[in-house]
């Protein structure tokens, strides 16, 4: 934009000169004045005419501005918002939003609830992929050649798996930062929303050999945030709140709670108790989570978590 402003200003005096030629009286009023007083007109009407172009470029600049800001909040916030999870593809019922209550299968890169699997196991499928009946994994190296197949195919989850692997050193890996660090960068190249949420927190709390940086923590978690990830929705709430966008806190926190995001729900009860938020914002988005959470839950699911307890 400020090239384009410059190279206007530039073809002025050229405008003007053509402008003076072209009409003959304007060139004959002209031809009568002095020198000094030419040189001073053509600068007086550069000045002027690059005045107003440099207004009118301003003005076009702020309005893009403020027009990308609108595209960029209602890509954010005025769709429909449905979680990245989705449904279980056994029992096909909504995924909840608590990680510990499903899995990913790294046969077939898919998420199975906890009911599913524990139905499998009760029926002696330990060693089988309920999903894709691929025999599951057991040792080391049959894991990594397993992940390493998904990851040499082009599979962004594949990938990201493995530069978590590398970064925890699991599975018998040498732990290795950096190549974790590409393997995750080149996974949300590749759309894994999951690597855009974990780069979102590694910026975010300056890890890896990384600076804290919020502005790529915001874009990364944005990104994840749009393709329905609830913790990327919950943490950009807290960021807003933070920064005392409080409206656009709760935009984000009752997107969150609607998927069933429990500490959205409590970002929402804390911005109401300061006055940020009404009773009815809290209490719409308390039913929308309740509903989220029932929609989520089955027998076997329910079984799954007692087991875990007892
Ligand atoms: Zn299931
Ligand atoms: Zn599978």
């Amino acid at each position: 934009m400020i090239t384009l402003t410059l190279a206007n200003v530039m073809m002025i005096p050229l405008v003007l000169f053509l402008t003076w030629l072209w009409f003959e009286d304007a060139h004959d009023i002209i031809e009568s004045y002095s020198w000094r007083k030419k040189c001073f007109a053509l600068i007086a009407l550069s000045l002027a005419a690059g005045s107003v172009l440099l207004i009118t470029n301003a003005s076009t600049l702020a309005h893009c501005r403020k027009r990308a800001a609108k595209l960029k909040d209602e890509a954010l916030f005025g769709q429909e918002h449905e979680s990245l999870f989705g449904e279980c593809p056994i029992c096909m019922l909504p995924l909840p939003s608590d990680r510990s209550q499903f899995r990913t299968k790294i046969c077939c890169m898919k998420w199975i609830c906890s009911g599913c699997i524990l139905a499998a196991t009760e029926r002696g499928m330990n060693n089988i992929c309920a999903f894709c009946r691929q025999p599951t994994p057991r040792s080391n190296a049959a894991i990594l050649v397993l992940i390493q197949k998904g990851v040499d195919a082009g599979n962004a989850n594949a990938m990201f798996f493995l530069g978590e692997y590398y970064f925890d050193g699991q599975y018998g890996l040498q732990r290795d930062e950096a190549r974790a660090m590409g393997l995750l960068r080149e996974a949300a190249n590749l759309g894994s929303v999951k690597a855009h949420y974990q780069l979102g927190l590694v910026y975010a709390h300056g890890e890896r050999g990384l600076r804290t940086n919020m502005v790529n923590a915001e874009y990364h978690w944005e990104i994840a945030a749009k393709a329905g990830h609830p913790s990327a929705r919950f943490n950009l709430g807290v960021v807003e709140a933070r920064k005392r966008n409080y409206d656009r806190a709760l935009k984000h926190f009752i997107i969150a709670a609607k998927m069933g995001e429990a500490s959205s729900l409590k970002g929402i009860q804390a911005l109401y108790k300061d006055g940020r938020a009404t009773k009815d914002d809290y209490f719409r988005a308390l039913v929308e989570y309740q509903q989220a959470v029932q929609e989520a839950k089955s027998n076997q699911r329910e079984k799954f978590k007692a087991l875990i307890r007892a």
